[in-house]
């Protein structure tokens, strides 16, 4: 169920806005003042807030702009005034929405549901989002097995997108060449650890700037190779 916090001195409408919400399924808290609404909104998991602009101690401009600072969830400005409406827009505070009283309670209900689930597709689409390593200039991404090195795409080999992606997921440590044949080779692979080092040359061919100074893959003289953070 979502949580939605109302910030509003007028308890009347306050306490409308709250049945209406209620009636289609939300759960509601709401907070009289500007100090106790903006506390409650940055420290409680709230899913949206409905923002009065016109608030004793600390205006609905300031809270906004406090709560955008750390907190992602939709903001519906509430104000009296048309003339707030510019001003808002104006400021760019990141509110998502404004309405201005009186207005009815099923036009905020419909706002409300509109911005939670405009809300719940962003964030389903960020989930699934590729998986990204990015180290000192090298991006790596996982899903898309792509690999850019300084903002620009190198082409890399099964093999080589595979050696470079476990050594960087396991920065600092150090993997003997066996391991690291064991590691991406599978077992049936025909092949020796002069594999490794093949590869590990190929590789630095593409992200290093100077091979013979290689400032990501270390070579760790009698023991193998640690990609450096
Ligand atoms: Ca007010």
């Amino acid at each position: 169920m979502s949580k939605v916090l109302i910030i509003e001195d007028e308890v009347a409408i306050a306490d409308l806005e709250k049945d209406y919400l209620e009636l289609s399924g939300f759960e509601v808290e709401i907070e009289n003042t500007g100090d106790a609404g903006l506390s409650r909104a940055l420290q409680e998991d709230f899913d949206m807030v409905i923002l009065d602009l016109m608030l004793p101690g600390m205006d609905g401009f300031e809270i906004c702009r406090r709560i955008r600072e750390v907190k992602n969830m939709p903001i519906l400005m509430v104000s009296a005034k048309k003339d707030d409406i510019d001003k808002i827009r104006g400021l760019g505070l990141g509110a998502d929405d404004y309405i201005t009283k009186p207005f009815s309670p099923s036009e905020l209900v419909a706002r409300v549901k509109a911005h939670l689930a405009r809300y719940e597709r962003l964030i389903g689409s960020s989930a699934q989002e590729n998986e990204l390593i990015e180290i000192r200039g090298i991006k790596i991404d996982k899903t898309a097995r792509r690999i850019w090195v300084h903002e620009e795409e190198k082409p890399f080999t099964t093999k080589e997108f595979d050696l470079l992606t476990f050594l960087a997921e396991n920065p600092n440590r150090v993997f003997t060449k066996e391991e690291l044949f064991r590691e991406i080779w599978d077992m049936e692979s025909i092949g020796d650890i002069a594999t490794v080092t093949v590869h590990i040359k190929k590789i630095r061919e593409k992200i290093e700037i100077n091979t013979a100074k290689p400032q990501y893959i270390e070579t760790i003289w009698g023991v193998g190779y640690r990609f450096k953070v």
